[in-house]
């Protein structure tokens, strides 16, 4: 099959994962599967070649696939963490969550000024953490030349905290 049906049969569903009512669609067979794994991060190289001086990854799965994509493009990896992780000095972005707030962070000095920048995650669900990573990379200077995702979770509408970035998935449930 395509690599679009193929990574989806891979992705596992589990059911009342992290909390009871949530199913948690769990990746961790992708990253297992050595042809699927590659084929999966040359897609999301692919558009991006000579186009991106640095890819972003979003804590922590983002950080497995944004390495990784960061080699296949030839660029470095800057790694968007959750607060008090980095040792500073950070620059941070708030954002809401359903119950609470979170914060994402980078080493700023580590982003060029004018960087364009390729953002990368596993799965794109309600798109905060992904549009707070896209803010947190601008307000550094860098532009965000694309959000790239390996699953998004169409019914949770992601995109549209995203509006305005180019978003790509690789497969849509
Ligand atoms: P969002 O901010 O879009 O609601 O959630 C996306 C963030 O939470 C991503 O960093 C992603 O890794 C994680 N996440 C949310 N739901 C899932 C899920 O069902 N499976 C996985 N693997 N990660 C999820």
């Amino acid at each position: 099959g395509s690599l679009a049906e193929r990574i989806l049969a891979t992705v596992r569903d589990v059911e009342d994962f992290p909390q009871p009512g949530v199913t948690f669609k769990d990746i961790t067979p992708v990253l297992a599967d050595g042809e699927l794994l590659a084929e999966a991060v040359q897609a999301h190289a692919d558009p991006y070649r000579g186009r991106v001086d640095l890819v972003a990854g979003l804590e922590a799965r983002g950080f497995i696939f944004g390495a990784a994509v960061a080699m296949e493009l030839g660029v470095g990896f800057l790694p968007v963490r959750k607060a008090g992780k980095l040792p500073g000095p950070t620059v941070g972005v708030d954002y809401a969550l359903e119950y609470g707030s979170a914060r994402v962070e980078v080493h700023a000095q580590d982003l060029p000024d004018g960087a364009r920048v390729l953002v990368v995650d596993d799965v794109l669900a309600t798109g905060g953490t992904a549009a707070a990573g896209c803010r947190l990379i601008e307000l550094c200077g860098g532009s965000v030349v694309a959000v790239e995702v390996l699953t998004e979770i169409a019914a949770l509408d992601g995109r549209t905290l995203l509006e305005g970035y180019a978003v790509r998935s690789l497969a849509t449930v």
